[in-house]
């Protein structure tokens, strides 16, 4: 049984609700260190997925994370609701993948790896992610249902018949989909600490379904997450539709806040300690693609 530990680096700052370049710096000072930490403790390979916009602020951080053995990815160039690819045009996401790709791989070497920002993705994203040779993606999230707590929620709904295993996206078979693990929640970090309760049945589920299907259980965290908060907290508005601001940015928001910092940290231990005990191996998302090809 297979465990993949996924990991979005970005400059977005929970408390602010909106990217900023302080939280970047913070990100590489104190939330990547605190998760390296736990992961080294479960020698537990993962795929860390950057944005070109972290990457070229604080490429030190790449380093840091290819030191301890992770895979590196890219999550987008930027991270900003207006610039979510299920928006984009073809040409623009080629432009924005192009982009992020080179910085990255500047400091870290060939990479293979994507997952959209806000896992928000259109028809045009996987023949984009082909012509920048990606091979795998994992920005799909089968039987998720979140509903106005989100952006890009209707793009979305198609993901209710999604298939759960990993499957490939375009004919050529050139695009692996891993999908991040759900059952109407999510299996990621801000259900963790939203609520522990909820996270450990929906783990159960998983695990179980792991154990009778062979499918790999996919977890979504960021380091953002292990953050302290300081300061105030700011609701930045990141749209005019009142429903929209409402939920996904004020509800949602009040919601993130809870169990960051050190508290995600011994969540996510438990997490990792759990998935150990059950006997699940740890995997990146490009070990998973060369095992998934070796077995057709
Ligand atoms: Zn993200």
């Amino acid at each position: 049984m297979n465990f993949l530990m996924t990991v979005d680096v970005e400059s977005f700052s929970i408390p602010l609700n909106r990217c900023d370049p302080e939280t970047a710096r913070q990100v590489y000072d104190q939330g990547l260190p605190r998760l390296l930490a736990v992961l080294a403790k479960h020698d537990a390979a993962s795929t860390f997925y950057f944005t070109g916009e972290l990457a070229q602020a604080v490429p030190e951080a790449i380093e840091l994370v290819k030191d301890h053995g992770h895979e590196i990815g890219c999550h987008g160039h930027l991270h900003e609701v207006d610039r979510a690819f299920d928006i984009l045009s073809y040409d623009e996401q080629v432009h924005d993948l192009t982009t992020a790709k080179k910085i990255i791989e500047s400091v870290a070497g060939p990479i293979q790896a994507f997952r959209a920002p806000a896992l928000r993705i259109n028809d045009d994203t996987i023949r984009a992610l082909a012509a920048t040779r990606f091979t795998t993606d994992s920005s799909v999230c089968p039987q998720r249902f979140d509903g106005p707590f989100t952006f890009g929620s209707k793009q979305k709904l198609k993901w209710l018949t999604a298939p759960r295993g990993p499957h490939y996206l375009d004919g050529d078979q050139s695009i692996l989909e891993i999908p991040v693990s759900a059952l109407l929640v999510p299996y990621i970090g801000t259900t963790m600490r939203i609520s522990p309760l909820m996270v450990r049945l929906l783990q159960e589920v998983l695990f179980f379904e792991a154990a009778h299907t062979g499918r790999p259980v996919v977890f979504l965290f960021h380091p953002n997450e292990c953050l302290d908060t300081r300061g105030n907290v700011i609701t930045t508005r990141r749209t005019n539709n009142r429903i929209k601001y409402l939920f996904a940015d004020k509800i949602r928001q009040r919601l993130k806040l809870r169990n960051l910092g050190e508290k995600a940290v011994v969540q996510m231990d438990g997490i990792l300690h759990h998935a150990k005990e059950c006997g699940f191996s740890f995997m990146t998302a490009s070990d998973l693609m060369r095992e998934y090809r070796v077995k057709e």
